[in-house]
C-alpha cells in the first residue's frame, strides 16, 4: 500500500489511484481529468476549499492551514 505524495491520503484500492494505475504515487483526488498530477497551486487551491467546507475557517487561515499540511508531503518537500 502505498500514500499519496500528494495529500497523504493512504490508497488501499486500486479505485484509490489515479486512474486505477498502481504504479502512480498520487490520488484520483489529486489527479487532472487526463490523469496527471494537479500543481502545487491546484492542489493548495483545493485543500483550502475542503478546510473552509469542513472546519468552518476562514479563506485566509484556511490556506495557512493548507500551506502547512503540504509542506508535510512528499510532493512539495521542495516548495
Ligand atoms: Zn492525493
Amino acid at each position: 500500500m502505498k500514500t499519496c505524495i500528494a495529500c497523504g491520503m493512504p490508497m488501499e484500492a486500486v479505485s484509490d489511484y489515479a486512474m486505477g494505475d498502481t504504479d502512480k504515487d498520487y490520488c484520483v483526488h489529486c489527479a487532472r481529468p487526463d490523469g496527471t498530477m494537479q500543481s502545487y497551486e491546484e492542489k493548495l487551491d483545493s485543500l483550502t476549499g475542503f478546510i473552509v467546507r469542513t472546519q468552518g475557517l476562514d479563506e485566509q487561515a484556511a490556506a495557512t492551514a493548507a500551506k502547512s499540511m503540504m509542506a508535510q508531503l512528499p510532493a512539495w518537500k521542495n516548495r
